[in-house]
C-alpha cells in the first residue's frame, strides 16, 4: 500500500476528525517530536504518529488503521523502543497525555491509564502506606513494563508485576475496547501479563502491597574492589529472606555537572538493596555488607517511592545501547568474568551492568499468573553504554555483546523480556509453553500481525 497517499488529504482529515488528540505525519512540526522515544538512539519514522487521548482515541486509531492495512506500534515513553523493527509505514500509536491514576486505598488497589509512568503511581500510592511493583527507574512506563514482566524492588516478596495485575482495559487488533480479567477473555488477559502487546492497552489496574517506608539504600566502594565486593555480595544473597532485593552493580559515571560531586567522573562497584521491614532486622541483614567497609553508606529508612532513586537510573533521555540475559546462577567463576569484561582494568566503554538477585517469589508459579507465571533463574545481568555518535554506537553495541557473551557458559534457557535490547523474537524471551499458548493466542487475536510487538510471536498455523 502506498501509505503517501494513504496519509495525503481528506484521509489524514478523516483521522484528526475522528480523534480527539494530536496526529503527526512526516514534513510536518512537531512529527520529528512526536515520533522521539526516550531512548535517543532510536529513530523511528512511522507513516503517522497519534498521540491519543484517551481510550475512546485509541479505539479510533486501531479501526482507522486497521481499515487502511497498516500495522500499530503502541508506545508510552519509548524506554523498551530499541528492540522495536523498523516503523515505516506503519502508525505509531502514543499514549503518553493518558496519565490519570486512581488509587483505591480500601481495595489496595490502582489504576493507571496507559501512559502512566512509574511515579505517578507510586507517589499518591506512598501517600497511603502502599506500593506498586514498580520497577528501578520512577521514569520507565507502567504498561511497557508491565507487560514485559516487571521486575522491581519488590520482586524477591511479592514476584512481577505482571501478575499482580487484576484487570485490563485493552483495545482488540479489531479496534473493540473491552475490559479483561481472569473471568472475561482470561486468554487475552494472560498474555498481555508478561507476553508483552496483543492489543492496545489502555489502562491496568493492579495490586498494591502495605509497604509504608523499608530499609533500602547504596554501599559504595572503589572499583579497584569489583571483585571483593561482587564476590562477598554473591554469598550473601544466599543468605537473605525473600524480603530482600538486591543488586551488585558496576557504574562509571560521566564527568558532568549533573552528577553529583563525590561520583563525578568515578567508577565504583555498588551493592544497592531493599529490605522489608524495620531498621533493626535491616541493619541486622546488611550488617555482613557494611562490615566490607564501604566509602559511602546510604542504606536507611526510605519511604518507598523513594526506591526510585536507588539504582541511579538517568532522569533524562539519553541514546544508550543495552541487553541482558537471565543467568541460571552466578557462581565465582561467573563473577571472576564479568570483572574481565567490565572490572578496572577492562577500559570499557559501558556505563553500567548490573546483576539482579532473584529467586523468592519470583522463582514460585504464582497462582493464576500470566505468561511469565515464574522465573527459572537465579540471577539477571543487564548492561547499557550511552552512545552520543555513531562511532562509540558500535563499541558500546559490542561491548554490550561481549558482556553478555563474556557470561554465556551460566545463561539460562531463555532471556528476560524486558532486558533483551535486540529484536529478538517471543520465544527467546518466554518459557517454551508460554510461547506455545501465545501463539494459539495470536492466532485468535490478531492472526494478521497488527501490533507491533518488540518481541513477536508469531501466530500457530493451523
Ligand atoms: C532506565 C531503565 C530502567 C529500567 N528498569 C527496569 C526494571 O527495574 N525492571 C524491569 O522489568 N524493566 C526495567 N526496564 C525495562 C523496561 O521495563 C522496558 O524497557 C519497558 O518496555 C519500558 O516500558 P515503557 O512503557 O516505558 O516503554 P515503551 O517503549 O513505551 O513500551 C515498550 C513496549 O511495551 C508495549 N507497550 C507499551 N505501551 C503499550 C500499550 N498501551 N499497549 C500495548 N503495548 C504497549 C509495546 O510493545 C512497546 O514497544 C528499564 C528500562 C530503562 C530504560
Amino acid at each position: 500500500m502506498n501509505i503517501k497517499n494513504a496519509m495525503a488529504g481528506r484521509d489524514l482529515q478523516a483521522l484528526r476528525a475522528a480523534v480527539a488528540g494530536r496526529v503527526f505525519v512526516p514534513g510536518q512540526a512537531c512529527y520529528d517530536q512526536a515520533r522521539q522515544a526516550w531512548n535517543l538512539a532510536v529513530d523511528q519514522r512511522p507513516a503517522v504518529v497519534v498521540e491519543a487521548g484517551s481510550a475512546a482515541d485509541v479505539a479510533q486509531a486501531v479501526r482507522y488503521a486497521r481499515a487502511r492495512g497498516m500495522r500499530i506500534a503502541p508506545q508510552g515513553t519509548g524506554h523498551g523502543a530499541e528492540p522495536l523493527e523498523p516503523l515505516d509505514g506503519a502508525m505509531l500509536l502514543r499514549t503518553t497525555r493518558m496519565r490519570k491514576v486512581r488509587i483505591d486505598p480500601a481495595a489496595r488497589t490502582a489504576r493507571a491509564e496507559a501512559g502512566a509512568v512509574w511515579a505517578d503511581v507510586t507517589v499518591p500510592a506512598g501517600q497511603h502506606g502502599l506500593a506498586a511493583l514498580a520497577g528501578t527507574a520512577a521514569n520507565v512506563g507502567v504498561t511497557g513494563y508491565t507487560l514485559g514482566g516487571g521486575l522491581g524492588w519488590l520482586a524477591r516478596r511479592y514476584g512481577l508485576a505482571a501478575n499482580s495485575v487484576i484487570a485490563v482495559k485493552l483495545v482488540t487488533p479489531d479496534g473493540d475496547l473491552v475490559r479483561v480479567d481472569a473471568d472475561r477473555e482470561p486468554d487475552l488477559f494472560w498474555a498481555v501479563r508478561g507476553g508483552g502487546g496483543v492489543g492496545v492497552v489502555t489502562a491496568l489496574e493492579m495490586r498494591l502491597y502495605p509497604v509504608r517506608d523499608l530499609y533500602a539504600g547504596d554501599l559504595f566502594f572503589p572499583i579497584q574492589r569489583a571483585a571483593e565486593v561482587l564476590h562477598a555480595w554473591r554469598d550473601w544473597t544466599a543468605t537473605v529472606p525473600d524480603e530482600v532485593t538486591s543488586i551488585g552493580h558496576l557504574l562509571r559515571f560521566p564527568p558532568l555537572p549533573e552528577v553529583p560531586e563525590p561520583l563525578r567522573g568515578r567508577a565504583v562497584a555498588v551493592v544497592e538493596a531493599a529490605c522489608l521491614g524495620d531498621a533493626g532486622s535491616g541493619a541486622e541483614l546488611i550488617g555482613p555488607l557494611r562490615r566490607l567497609g564501604p566509602e559511602r553508606d546510604t542504606v536507611a529508612m526510605i519511604p518507598a517511592p523513594a526506591l526510585g532513586q536507588l539504582n541511579m537510573d538517568p532522569g533524562q533521555p539519553v541514546p544508550s545501547q543495552d541487553d541482558g540475559a537471565f543467568l541460571a546462577d552466578f557462581p565465582a567463576a561467573a563473577i571472576d568474568a564479568l570483572v574481565a569484561a567490565v572490572g578496572l582494568d577492562a577500559g570499557t566503554p559501558l556505563a553500567s551492568v548490573e546483576v539482579r538477585h532473584l529467586g523468592g517469589a519470583l522463582a514460585r508459579p504464582a497462582p493464576g499468573g500470566g505468561a511469565q507465571p515464574s522465573i527459572d533463574a537465579s540471577y539477571l545481568l543487564f548492561a547499557v553504554g550511552a552512545t552520543p555518535t555513531p562511532d562509540l554506537a558500535a563499541a558500546v553495541r559490542a561491548q554490550v555483546h561481549a558482556v553478555k557473551h563474556a557470561l554465556a557458559p551460566w545463561h539460562a534457557s531463555y532471556d528476560y523480556y524486558n532486558f533483551e535490547g535486540t529484536p529478538a523474537p517471543a520465544s527467546a524471551v518466554l518459557p517454551p509453553a508460554s510461547y506455545r499458548r501465545l501463539q494459539q493466542i495470536k492466532a485468535a487475536y490478531d492472526p494478521d500481525q497488527v501490533i507491533i510487538s518488540a518481541h513477536p510471536a508469531w501466530p500457530a498455523r493451523p
